[in-house]
């Protein structure tokens, strides 16, 4: 029972009013998703899972040029084209696969399904709250990006890869690009085994 300004009493209880306002604010993800607002499709992302294995063979290409041009890299200085090269990787993954830049890039592990999309930003497989339809219990209209990330490593040459333990991110890569610093790391280490075999 609870006493109004007025000083006349009210027979709905204390407990009553907590509870109603508890209600109100019940958490429904579904209803605070801004994915479910606009109702996106993900057809970009789906379709470069759908291909994966073209774009593994894609990139291995586009490694080895990348690497074939580390004496340009060196020549222009790595910094110096991190700017450009960063530019073009955010538009080229940002299309294909919503990359978030977060600088170590692990596609090639995920069967092109980037875990940084995953709200939880899990890079070692799913959550236990993936729903019964394949998709995000944060985002009910997403498919989880780690159901995504096994079909597409089942179509991939590398199958395997998806089974490796992945570091946590290392927060100070972010906003960098994954394609030169994989570079520079593969240039040092063939630089390297060639001066152990001389
Ligand atoms: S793993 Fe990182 S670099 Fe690769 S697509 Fe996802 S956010 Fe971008």
């Amino acid at each position: 029972m609870t006493t109004d300004s007025t000083g006349k009493t009210s027979t709905v209880t204390q407990a009553t009013l907590v509870k109603k306002a508890r209600e109100a604010l019940a958490y429904r993800p579904a209803d605070v998703s801004p994915q479910r607002r606009v109702q996106r499709r993900y057809t970009m992302r789906r379709w470069s899972v759908r291909h994966a294995r073209l774009l593994e063979w894609v990139y291995a290409r586009f490694s080895s040029l990348f690497l074939a041009l580390h004496p340009f890299w060196s020549a222009v200085g790595y910094a110096r084209a991190e700017k450009p090269v960063k530019f073009v990787e955010r538009q080229v993954k940002g299309l294909m696969f919503d990359c978030r830049m977060c600088g170590q890039c692990i596609l090639s592990s995920t069967g092109m399904s980037c875990p940084m999309n995953c709200p939880k930003q899990l890079r070692n497989g799913p959550c236990g709250g993936v729903r019964a339809n394949g998709n995000c219990e944060v985002e009910p209209d997403m498919p989880c990006v780690w159901v995504k990330a096994w079909e597409g490593a089942q179509a991939m040459r590398n199958r395997q890869a998806i089974l490796d333990v992945q570091k946590p991110v290392d927060q100070s890569l972010r906003e960098s690009s994954a394609w030169l610093r994989v570079t520079a790391q593969a240039a040092r280490e063939r630089e390297s085994l060639r001066s152990s075999t001389a």
